[in-house]
């Protein structure tokens, strides 16, 4: 079997939901997704050159050639991985049609028949839609809004503070739809700093914070798990205040409380901390978190299926974590396809805690494919799909609909 083309489309969800089909010369299709990123589908077609003509059934060794091809441009990790996941998920989909079984199995079969889903709440109503440099904006199936300003999302907010009483309406809403564990922004309007730069917080932001996670954990009660997702943006000594002062709520993780890439800071907010901290959607590869998990500057690992280099990747990955004694909560804002790739990987790992869904906004994600249980997500819950591959097929008529403009489409 050879490839024959390594096609694209981006879909406007409430990310820029990044598709990629690998097409064979025996008529079998590949598909997988990307994380969003600025010229994503222009790395997407260079590397249209590299697998050309290759058996897609060597998906290791296509791996490493990917990666060789790179690292001439200098890139050991970064955006050129959210390409090459997308393409490797892609191949184990193909793999899976060819044998006739699903990726869960390649995988090495599973420890679960249904995976356990968590609801992100964002900081309550508001509707997350950003484009690929995190400003927002109106895509074509939102209500319109003529008056949609379009802001920064590191920017200070002039929007209303974020009010308890949404916060507790979000989390009811969210548990009434069968979610067992949601997660919600700690940085919102009303708690974040004047100055965006600073990474420091006044008592005040911190009170407003657990008000907030206060309202939300005082509606569901103590059986439904609430994490808070703070976006790499505080300092080590003011996330601890936050920590602290969160610690009676028995909060299932503290998300990226300092910026990655420090494992110092953040083994001093994790040693510190009475709650879990969670980290990983910004890392790349294994390499990426090799030090964090050995050096249990963590309490949960959070790969990001479509940007951490792919399945095997976080498989590598995951089986360390087990070996350390710490969980996988894998990040996931995508469409479907890349949910349910990552749901393969799921049931695959002892270890596993929750996943991700981001998009309970969107009003076309089921429909955007075909071939998998309506709804994907049932009772907080996915079903781990017995269909061969990945299990599912993109509906190419609602694909092209909320298509984004100027990006290709296969
Ligand atoms: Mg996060």
């Amino acid at each position: 079997m050879k490839i024959i083309g390594l096609k694209s489309a981006v879909v406007e969800g409430n990310f820029d939901w990044t598709f990629v089909r690998v097409e064979t010369d025996e008529g079998i299709r590949g598909l997988g997704e990307s994380f969003f990123a600025p010229g994503l589908t222009s790395i997407l077609r260079s590397l249209e050159t590299v697998i050309a003509g290759e058996d897609p059934r060597d998906i290791h060794r296509l791996f490493r050639k990917l990666q060789l091809a790179v690292s001439g441009a200098g890139s050991v990790a970064g955006i050129v991985y959210n390409a090459i996941s997308g393409i490797e998920a892609a191949l184990w989909d193909v793999l899976g049609q060819w044998l006739n079984v699903p990726i869960y199995r390649l995988l090495g079969g599973k420890f679960r028949d249904r995976i356990r889903v968590y609801a992100d709440c964002h900081g309550s109503e508001a509707l997350e839609n950003l484009d690929e440099v995190l400003r927002s904006r109106a895509p074509s199936w939102m209500i319109q809004d003529s008056k949609h300003v379009t802001r920064d999302y590191f920017s200070p907010s002039d929007e209303a503070p974020s009010s308890p009483e949404a916060y507790r309406k979000r989390a009811l809403a969210m548990r009434s739809m069968g979610f067992t564990a949601l997660k919600f922004d700690l940085d919102v309007p009303g708690t974040q700093p004047s100055d965006p730069y600073c990474r420091c917080l006044t008592n005040r932001e911190v009170d407003c914070m657990v008000q907030l996670i206060g309202a939300a954990r005082e509606a569901v009660g103590f059986d439904v798990d609430l994490a808070v997702d703070c976006h790499w943006r505080y300092n080590v000594s003011d996330v601890l205040k936050v920590a602290r002062e969160l610690e009676p709520l028995r909060l299932l993780w503290l998300e990226d409380p300092v910026p990655p890439g420090n494992t110092d800071a953040l083994r001093a907010v994790s040693s510190r901390s009475g709650i879990p901290v969670a980290t990983g959607e910004n890392l790349y590869l294994f390499e990426g978190f090799r030090e964090i998990l050995a050096e249990h500057a963590l309490g949960i690992a959070t790969p990001d299926l479509q940007k951490v280099g792919g399945l095997a990747v976080a498989l590598q990955i995951a089986q360390f974590a087990d070996g350390q004694s710490i969980a996988v909560a894998p990040h996931n804002i995508g469409s479907p396809i890349g949910t349910l790739a990552a749901a393969h990987f799921c049931a695959a790992i002892p270890n596993f805690l929750a996943l991700e869904f981001h998009a309970s906004d969107v009003p076309f994600w089921d429909d955007l494919v075909v071939g998998s249980d309506q709804p994907l997500i049932k009772d907080g819950f996915i079903r781990v799909p017995d269909r061969p591959g990945l299990g599912l097929r993109l509906n190419e008529e609602v694909a092209r609909k909320y298509a984004r403009k100027g990006e290709p489409f296969f």
